[in-house]
């Protein structure tokens, strides 16, 4: 079974797709971190915005391993390095650039080939997996997930305002929404859900309650 969970930055679905991964006892991916793993490789190579067809070459070349909660990229453990705002507002080096886009894509539906698994990015119930037997689409108002973003990157040290946070992630939601191909969109069978005024705890019940009731609408069929 494929749980395919899809909406903006900062809507709290990796912390969420990961624990309601860890109750089913599916696996997890977070798509986002393959996108940072990627234009983190473009950075420490010096490219940018000009490098597009040099980018999508070494996108097909690297390995990128999404091993339990660690992302390994040729062997080495990127998954605290790919988590800076300078990469989160560079991650449209990858996320705009469709070869990458096709390689993570590819990626990802050989990682959910053989296991049940909870997916979470932007075009997951669309592009990835748009046969995903369950999708939902979880939202946040914009203030909510500054907030929650600002609080994350405060914890890790990083010296941010909120009212930076809170435009980078109007401006990403612009670029995430706006890209041709990949683009963040609800699918037509996604369930809505929204976390403002949610904690945690509830969002996952919320969510694992959409799921058993769809694994057994799939048993009666
Ligand atoms: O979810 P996260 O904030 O880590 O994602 C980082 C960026 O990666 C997003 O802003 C988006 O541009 C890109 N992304 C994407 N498609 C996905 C997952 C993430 O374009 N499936």
């Amino acid at each position: 079974m494929i749980v395919a969970i899809d909406g903006p930055a900062g809507a709290g679905k990796s912390s969420v797709a990961r624990r309601l991964a860890h109750r089913l006892g599916f696996q997890f991916l977070d798509t986002g971190a393959m996108y940072r793993a990627i234009t983190y490789a473009a950075l420490r190579r010096k490219l940018g915005p000009q490098d597009h067809d040099t980018i999508a070459e070494m996108a097909q070349r690297v390995s990128l391993i999404m091993h339990d909660d660690r992302v390994l990229l040729d062997g080495f453990d990127v998954t605290a390095l790919i988590r800076t705002s300078e990469v989160a507002t560079q991650v449209f080096l990858a996320a705009d650039n469709r070869r990458v886009r096709e390689r993570l894509v590819q990626l990802q539906r050989e990682f959910a080939n053989s296991n049940d698994t909870v997916t979470e990015g932007r075009d997951q119930g669309t592009i990835a997996f748009p046969n995903a037997e369950c999708k939902i689409f979880l939202t946040a108002s914009a203030e909510e997930r500054a907030g929650r973003r600002h609080a994350e990157l405060k914890q890790r040290g990083e010296a941010i305002s909120y009212e930076d946070v809170l435009a980078q992630l109007n401006e990403r939601d612009r670029r995430d929404s706006e890209r041709e191909y990949g683009a963040l969109r609800r699918a037509a069978d996604a369930i809505d859900v929204c976390t403002d005024g949610l904690t945690q705890d509830q969002v996952i019940t919320k969510l694992e309650g959409i799921v058993q009731k769809r694994q057994r609408e799939l048993t009666l069929v």
